[in-house]
């Protein structure tokens, strides 16, 4: 049965809500002109979904890539939907994007492209309406690029209509590594309550913004990261990777497979490394009916966004193989990206140390919710969305 429907049942809570939730409010698609550097004239079609905004505005990532459509940004702001409850925050969920391949175009043309896009979204965006962020492709300077086209357009400074800002343009001090940042808050929270040591090796799959600090996180902190990959491949070292090493190595524009203290595994062996703890932190659907039966960690952290297929959810819950569900353990970002909205509402500056510390009661609410729903009888996958639905079920009881 379908996890929502699950959920609602076992909530007790109207079917009707169930029913909403599987439909987004809005969909905004539309085509818009690209003049191109040599003159050329293209269309390109862009795209962003409102899935629920029961808890607030709706917030989620814009993401720039040719495989971009309707079906994908739909199902991506219903996660964030789930994501943005669970998390405490007063947000509904959205996610955008606009289908084309940026690697194939100038700088200039992508700044066009970012303006246009605003343009096209306008009156259907805002603070109180709809606040966008980075996802796949898009990053900081996409967003200056953005905020500024929304505040010419406003007629006035209105920075806190977009997060994932740069630093010294009214962004967050913290948000590049919040998302690494909350995964090991996680990490902590579970190890804790399952006595898992520092030593018990730990395999990152995935080594960009996520993977990277988190692996750099929890080595700072005393833990034993055996191994990372990139998209050429991975690194094993049994005795534990130097993760400051590999990083300096990394920001040579080198794949981690020649970094030269450790073995070389393959992305595929890398899953199934003989390890405790697993985080796959690169792409969707790594982990499937396939594969599902070869992992031996014990753990399995989603750093990514949907990194299992439901098929390997069941596979490795028959094993006895624990997954902590992406809503819970990837909602760092939104949640740096929450205090930077904040931030600039106040028209204030939060210090590096103050978004570390808030990030972390964030983080901890987040996994006390799921606590309370947890049963042996249930995953902590079951126990996320029910601490997620019990919330979108109290707001939506207002809206009918
Ligand atoms: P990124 O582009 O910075 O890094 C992705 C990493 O995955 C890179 O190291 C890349 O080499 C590697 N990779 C690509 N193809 C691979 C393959 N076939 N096998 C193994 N590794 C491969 O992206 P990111 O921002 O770190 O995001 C990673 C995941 O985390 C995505 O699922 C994203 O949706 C999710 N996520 C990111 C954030 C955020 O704040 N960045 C927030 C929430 C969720």
């Amino acid at each position: 049965m379908d996890l929502i429907q699950e959920s609602v049942d076992a909530l007790g809570v109207d079917k009707k809500y169930a029913e909403r939730l599987e439909h987004p409010e809005r969909v905004i698609e539309f085509t818009f002109p690209l003049r191109k550097d040599d003159g050329d004239v293209i269309f390109l079609k862009g795209f962003r979904s409102q899935y629920n905004s029961a808890l607030g505005p709706c917030k989620g990532g814009i993401r720039f890539h040719e495989n971009v459509d309707r079906d994908e940004v739909v199902l991506l702001s219903k996660l964030m939907t789930f994501k943005n409850s669970l998390a405490g925050l007063p947000y509904g969920g959205g996610k955008g994007g606009v289908q084309f391949n940026p690697k194939q175009f100038s700088k200039t043309e992508i700044e066009r492209v970012s303006k246009s896009y605003v343009r096209n979204l306008f009156k259907f965006i805002g603070p109180d309406v709809d606040i966008p962020a980075p996802d796949v492709n898009t990053n900081a300077e996409v967003m200056a690029w953005m905020v500024d086209e929304y505040n010419s357009l406003a007629g006035r400074k209105e920075f806190a209509s977009f997060t994932g800002k740069p630093v010294d343009f009214n962004g967050l001090k913290g948000r590049g590594e919040a998302t690494g940042r909350g995964a090991y808050f996680i990490m902590m929270s579970v190890f804790k309550r399952h006595n898992i040591s520092k030593k018990a090796g730990i395999a990152i799959q995935g080594f960009g913004n996520v993977g990277m600090n988190l692996a750099r996180i929890l080595h700072e902190n005393g833990y034993k990261v055996v191994a990372v990959s990139d998209s050429k491949g991975g690194i094993y070292n049994s005795d534990g990777l130097d993760i400051p090493a590999l990083i300096e190595f990394k920001r040579s524009r080198k794949p981690v497979q020649e970094f030269e203290k450790g073995d070389k595994v393959s992305n595929e062996r890398l899953l199934e490394l003989d390890c405790d703890t697993l985080v796959p932190a690169a792409l969707d659907n790594q982990i499937r009916r396939d594969n599902a039966d070869k992992i031996k960690a014990k753990y399995v952290f989603e750093a990514a966004n949907n990194p299992i297929t439901p098929e390997a959810d069941q596979i490795l819950a028959e094993n006895g193989v624990e997954v902590l569900p992406d809503i819970l353990v990837n909602c760092g970002g939104v949640s740096a990206s929450y205090l930077e909205w904040v931030q600039n509402r106040e028209g204030n500056v939060y210090d590096y140390d103050a978004v570390v510390d808030k990030l972390k009661v964030v983080m901890d609410r987040a996994f006390s919710r799921v606590l309370s729903e947890k049963t042996d009888k249930i995953s902590y996958r079951e126990a996320a969305y029910r601490a997620s639905i019990r919330r979108l079920a109290a707001a939506l009881q207002h809206q009918f």
